[in-house]
C-alpha cells in the first residue's frame, strides 16, 4: 500500500475483502490505484458519489454450467463467465477466453482493464470480458463447435449489439466466433452483425481486424520510439507468444525493418537469428496447430527450440520486447535481464504480461514502457470499427481500416504522453493511460448518476 495515495487506501482494502482470492484482479485494481493518487490530489471531487468504489465493481456478473458431450459420448462440464464490468460509454465491450486457467478473479481482471483500455481508445465502447475453463487444445472441430453452441445457449440472453458485444481472445479466433455467432443468430432469429466482432470477412466481418492487435502494439511502440528520435529499422526484437497478436506483430515489425530473433508457445521458444519466417510460422501455428518445436525442425538452418523450463525467451539481448502471451509472463528477474541487455522499449501486446515488479524495474530505468491497456487496444479499437461497418451495412477497404487503426494508436499514444505531462510524469505511460482512461469513464459516470 506504500505507493497508493491515503484517501485511496482504504477502497483498495475493501476491494481486497470483497474479491478474496482473486489475485490478478487485485494486482489489475492496485496499479489503477496507484496512478489515481495524483487524480484527487488536484481533482478531490472523484472521491465524491463513490465514483472510485462503482468503478470497481462490476454492473453485472454471469456465471453458467457448460454441459457437452465429447467425441467419445462422454458428458463433459465446464464453467462459463460473463463479466459485464462498465456500460457507462457504451454497451459492454470485450472478448471471450477459452483458457483451463480461466477463472471469476482472471476474467473480472480482464473486464477491468477492458474499460479502461476502451475508454482510452475514445470510441463509444463499455468494458466486459468472459470466457471459459474450457480447454480447446486437442479438441476436435465437432467438439469446438458443440462446445460453442452450448455455451451460447445460456450466454444469448444476455448479449446484443447495443448491449454487449464479445470478440475474442485467447483460445478464440474465427472459428469459435462463427459457431457462437452462428448459434446466437438461431435462437434469436435475428441477423445481427454487431453482436459479435471479430467475425470472418465472409459474413461481416472487418478487414485488419485479425491484424489489428499486433499492427497497434507495434504503431504505439514505433511512437514511443519516435520519441528517442529512433524506429524500429535495424532492431531486434523480440515477441513472446505465437498466437494471433504475436503473428502480426512480427509481421509489422519486419515491415518497419526490424528483425524478430524469436517468439514462443506454451511448450517453449524458438530462436531465429535470421529473423522469423513469418509464412512457416503460421502454418506450424495458426493452419496446422502444432507445438512451436515443429517450426525449429522445419526451418533448419541454425534455428534452436528451448523447451520451456530451460530458460526464458527474456534472456536474449534485444533493443525491444513485445511480450504477447499472457499475462505476468515477464517477472521482475525477465525486467532486470532486459535492461542489463539494453532493452529501449517494452509494448504489452497481451493483457498485463509484466508483474507489477516487472513494470517497477523497468520504469525506474527509463525504459519506454507501454501498458496494454494503451499498447493493445488497437484490438478492440478495430472490433469499434467492425460494429461501425456493420451498423451501416458498409465494408471498408484493408488500407481504410488499416490507416484509421493506425490514427487511433497515434492518438491513444499522445494522449497517455499528454496525460502524463499533465499530471507531472513526463514519459509515463502507465500513469498516463491509467489517468486518461479513468477520467474519461468516471467524467460519463457522474453525468449518469448514482447508477
Ligand atoms: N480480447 C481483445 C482485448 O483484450 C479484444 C476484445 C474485443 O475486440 O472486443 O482487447
Amino acid at each position: 500500500m506504500n505507493n497508493i495515495d491515503e484517501k485511496l487506501r482504504p477502497i483498495l482494502a475493501e476491494v481486497a475483502r470483497r474479491n478474496a482470492g482473486e489475485p490478478e484482479f487485485h494486482q489489475a485494481v492496485h496499479e489503477v490505484m496507484e496512478s489515481l493518487g495524483r487524480v484527487v490530489a488536484k481533482h478531490p471531487d472523484y472521491l465524491e458519489q463513490a465514483l472510485i468504489e462503482r468503478i470497481c465493481e462490476p454492473e453485472r456478473q454471469i456465471i453458467f454450467r457448460i454441459p457437452w458431450v465429447d467425441d467419445q459420448g462422454n458428458v463433459q462440464i465446464n464453467r462459463g463467465f460473463r463479466v459485464q464490468f462498465n456500460s457507462s460509454l457504451g454497451p459492454y465491450k470485450g472478448g471471450m477466453r477459452f483458457h483451463p486457467s480461466v477463472n471469476l478473479g482472471i476474467i473480472k481482471f480482464l473486464g477491468f482493464e477492458q474499460t479502461f483500455k476502451n475508454a482510452l481508445s475514445g470510441l463509444p465502447i463499455g468494458g466486459g470480458k468472459g470466457g471459459t475453463d474450457f480447454d480447446p487444445k486437442n479438441k476436435s472441430d465437432g467438439e469446438i463447435m458443440r462446445f460453442c453452441q452450448s455455451l451460447m445457449i445460456e450466454l444469448h440472453r444476455h448479449l446484443g449489439e447495443q448491449t454487449d458485444v464479445p470478440a475474442g481472445d485467447i483460445g478464440v479466433g474465427g472459428r469459435e466466433i462463427g459457431y457462437m455467432f452462428g448459434q446466437y443468430k438461431r435462437l434469436t432469429n435475428r441477423y445481427e452483425s454487431g453482436v459479435f466482432t471479430g467475425k470472418d470477412i465472409a459474413y461481416g466481418g472487418s478487414r485488419a481486424r485479425t491484424e489489428a492487435t499486433g499492427f497497434g502494439n507495434t504503431y504505439f511502440t514505433k511512437a514511443m520510439l519516435e520519441t528517442r528520435q529512433t524506429d524500429f529499422d535495424g532492431k531486434r526484437v523480440v515477441v513472446s507468444g505465437a498466437g494471433n497478436v504475436a503473428i502480426h506483430t512480427i509481421e509489422k515489425v519486419q515491415s518497419f525493418g526490424g528483425t524478430v530473433i524469436a517468439c514462443s508457445d506454451s511448450s517453449g521458444y524458438i530462436i531465429d537469428e535470421a529473423g522469423i519466417d513469418l509464412a512457416l510460422l503460421q502454418e506450424v501455428k495458426s493452419v496446422r496447430r502444432e507445438r512451436i518445436s515443429e517450426y525449429a525442425r522445419l526451418r533448419g538452418n541454425g534455428v534452436r527450440f528451448v523447451p520451456v523450463g530451460k530458460g526464458s525467451v527474456w534472456d536474449l539481448p534485444c533493443d525491444v520486447a513485445m511480450p504477447s502471451a499472457t499475462q505476468n509472463e515477464l517477472t521482475g528477474k525477465d525486467a532486470k535481464t532486459l535492461v542489463k541487455n539494453g532493452v529501449l522499449a517494452v509494448g504489452e501486446g497481451a493483457n498485463m504480461p509484466c508483474t507489477p515488479e516487472a513494470i517497477r524495474i523497468l520504469r525506474e530505468a527509463g525504459i519506454l514502457f507501454g501498458p496494454g491497456k494503451a499498447a493493445n487496444a488497437g484490438g478492440v479499437a478495430t472490433s469499434a470499427l467492425e460494429m461501425q461497418q456493420n451498423a451501416s451495412r458498409d465494408r471498408w477497404s484493408f488500407e481504410q481500416t488499416e490507416q484509421r487503426l493506425a490514427q487511433i494508436m497515434k492518438s491513444i499514444h499522445d494522449r497517455c504522453a499528454e496525460t502524463a505531462d499533465e499530471y507531472g510524469a513526463p514519459g509515463d505511460y502507465v500513469l498516463g493511460a491509467n489517468i486518461a482512461g479513468f477520467v474519461r469513464v468516471a467524467k460519463a459516470m457522474r453525468m449518469l448518476g448514482v447508477i
